[in-house]
């Protein structure tokens, strides 16, 4: 396949460049956190998301229309049989100067090193609470020992760089905050923080009672820490802060509190092959479709994704007091 190394060539109407694709390659998870997914969920049928070929091909694409990042995630991505190839040959297409991953940490322990050696240069890794039963009632399934093997794991593999990433309830885990920083702190690896996001429908909690915004993280963390506005910016959400002393960067990703989406680069495709031109809105474009429509036909796909990107909105309109109006949750939209 060539690659164009011409200008990119993916702008909006508002003059955004997109070149930054999140690809969620499975809606399955082995864990059910409570602010992503339904305890009893139905996952999609094999047939109905796309093959690990198919991953490839769209990803080859967007790379040739001048897409410099890709990230891996899921629902769990290291759950999908075959994950570990996909991204060896993601790792070789040219023009992607960065292949980065989100991963809950279950299956580091494993794959860590092969994922380095793929060539995946940063991963994210989330993980919420340090408590054991907390993290259990989070994760509804998940082994709080197991991820910190894995993220352990991770620190050894020797990544460029690794970043925990805590979505903070209100009195489910917002006490941890300090905490968490100090175990990011004591592995020299980088923490953001995050305000959950209204996808789906939980039933568990209230999602405006347990909005806990930033602003206050960012206050109950000035004790113990001595934090400095960060000058690097990374075009993405969140805002970054140095823990002066260490080597640790804490960031805010404040969807509610502090929008970002004037400098939004990305666009995600969703494990059922739907292009989606914003987190927080439903305007996509199926290209599954398209794929299977016209196989192995690039021309077509290009001018399809192309043709896709005045659909990008200019904004996210998240309301934490009703029931939301994006009904898919995040295992599906590739957090
Ligand atoms: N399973 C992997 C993981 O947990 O890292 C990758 C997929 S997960 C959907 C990606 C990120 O989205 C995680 O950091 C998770 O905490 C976050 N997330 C899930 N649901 C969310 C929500 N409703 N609001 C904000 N963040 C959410
Ligand atoms: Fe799974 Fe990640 Fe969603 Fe948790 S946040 S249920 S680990 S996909």
């Amino acid at each position: 396949m060539s690659h164009s190394k011409a200008a990119p060539v993916l702008i909006d109407r508002f003059g955004r460049t997109v070149d930054y694709l999140r690809i969620s390659i499975t809606d399955r998870c082995d864990f059910r956190c409570v602010y992503c997914m339904a305890e009893d969920m139905t996952f999609l049928p094999r047939e109905q998301i796309l093959s690990l070929e198919e991953i490839y091909w769209v990803a080859a694409v967007f790379a040739q229309l001048g897409v410099k990042k890709i990230r891996i995630t899921g629902g769990e991505p290291l759950v999908r049989k075959g994950a570990l190839g996909l991204l060896q040959k993601l790792g070789q297409i040219e023009g992607l100067t960065e292949l980065v991953m989100t991963t809950n940490g279950s299956q580091l322990e494993v794959y860590a090193s092969a994922l380095k050696a793929a060539g995946v240069k940063r991963l994210n890794i989330s993980l919420d609470t340090l408590d054991a039963d907390k993290f259990k009632a989070i994760t509804r399934t998940g082994n709080l020992k197991q991820v910190i093997r894995g993220i352990q794991a991770a620190k050894s593999a020797g990544f460029q760089r690794i970043k925990i990433n805590a979505v903070i309830l209100k009195d489910r885990n917002h006490l941890e905050v300090i905490e968490l920083v100090r175990f990011a702190v004591d592995l020299g690896i980088d923490i953001s923080f995050i305000e959950e996001m209204p996808l789906g429908v939980v039933l568990q909690h209230n999602r405006a009672e347990a909005f806990y915004p930033s602003a206050m993280i960012k206050a109950d963390l000035r004790d113990s820490f001595n934090l400095e506005p960060s000058l690097q910016r990374t075009g993405g959400p969140s805002n970054y802060f140095n823990v002066i002393g260490t080597d640790t960067q804490v960031g805010f990703i404040s969807p509610h509190s502090d929008n970002f989406c004037s400098t939004c680069n990305r666009v995600r495709l969703t494990a059922e092959g739907r292009l989606l031109l914003c987190l927080g809105n439903e305007h996509s474009v199926d290209l599954k479709q398209v794929l299977r429509a016209h196989p192995g036909d690039a021309e077509t796909l290009k001018q399809v994704i192309i043709e896709a990107m005045p659909l990008k909105p200019e904004r996210h309109e998240f309301t934490l007091h009703e029931q939301p109006i994006i009904l898919r949750y995040m295992n599906m939209t590739g957090g």
